[in-house]
């Protein structure tokens, strides 16, 4: 084998995808050639940085689900009767079924993948604000514990009014408010305080989008999500998982509340 025979088979062969005899013939040669041996180490150091650096993305559980339970719903059931002029017909509508089928789940796979992404992105988005804030001192730009004073700071200043309440009976006492930003749409932040920590929680209305996963954790921190009160409700903080989510769901359930 030459150079330029080699050349062709060194990236199949780096992938493992040329016949045992073929991939011989290559190894020999680069064994005997430094110049191919190095393009060959090019190639797998390569492949390594992209293993390592290419974010990879495992399918969720909840897309499994609704994979599954589409295939179900469209598992054709055998017809009651079968007469022989039906059956061409019954084979039509079979392939027919099986290509809306194969279009439905790539779209499924596809909505709820992009859907998974972003909720995934929100969560570390919320995370990154919530530490920009906090290390650049932005955390709070009305101070105060009232939620008739926070509130209405809050509705003068966004297209919605966010329900605003305190839960200092709770440990989490309302500590006041900003306007952030979420998803490049300015987003009602009420912050709150338990013990040392800092509580950040976005409410915005709720979207018709999947909901993100109930609770979350990124870079360290804990993101807890509920719906309610016809909003969104997202909280970062590093108080423990359990206690932000059960604190993000009270909120969520009690705060529109007279
Ligand atoms: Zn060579």
């Amino acid at each position: 084998m030459n150079c330029r025979d080699a050349e062709t088979l060194i990236e199949a062969y780096a992938d493992g995808e040329i016949d045992r005899p073929q991939a011989d013939s290559v190894r020999k040669h680069l064994l005997a050639c430094p110049s191919c041996a190095a393009r060959h180490d090019e190639l797998l150091a390569l492949r390594t940085r992209i293993r390592a650096e290419a974010p990879r993305y495992s399918a969720p559980p909840e897309l499994r689900a609704r994979v599954h339970a589409t295939l179900d719903a469209m598992d054709p059931r055998p017809p009651a009767r079968s007469r022989p002029a039906d059956d061409r017909w019954r084979w039509l509508t079979a392939g027919a079924l099986a290509g809306c089928a194969a279009t439905v789940l790539a779209w499924l796979v596809g909505t709820t993948f992009v859907d998974w992404r972003a909720n995934e992105d929100l969560a570390a988005e919320a995370v990154t604000t919530h530490v920009r804030a906090t290390l650049g001192n932005q955390l709070i730009q009305v101070a105060s514990s009232d939620q008739h004073t926070v509130k209405p700071w809050l509705s003068a200043r966004l297209d919605y009014s966010p329900p605003v309440r305190d839960l200092a009976q709770d440990g989490f006492a309302l500590a006041g408010g900003r306007i952030d930003y979420l998803d490049r749409q300015p987003v009602a932040t009420l912050v709150y305080r338990v013990r040392d920590h800092t509580v950040d929680v976005f409410v915005r209305p709720q979207s018709a989008r999947a909901p993100p996963s109930a609770l979350r954790t990124v870079r360290g921190f804990n993101v807890a999500h509920a719906t309610g009160s016809g909003m969104d409700w997202l909280a970062v903080s590093d108080v423990s998982a359990v206690a932000l989510a059960s604190f993000v769901e009270r909120l969520a359930r009690e705060a529109g509340a007279p």
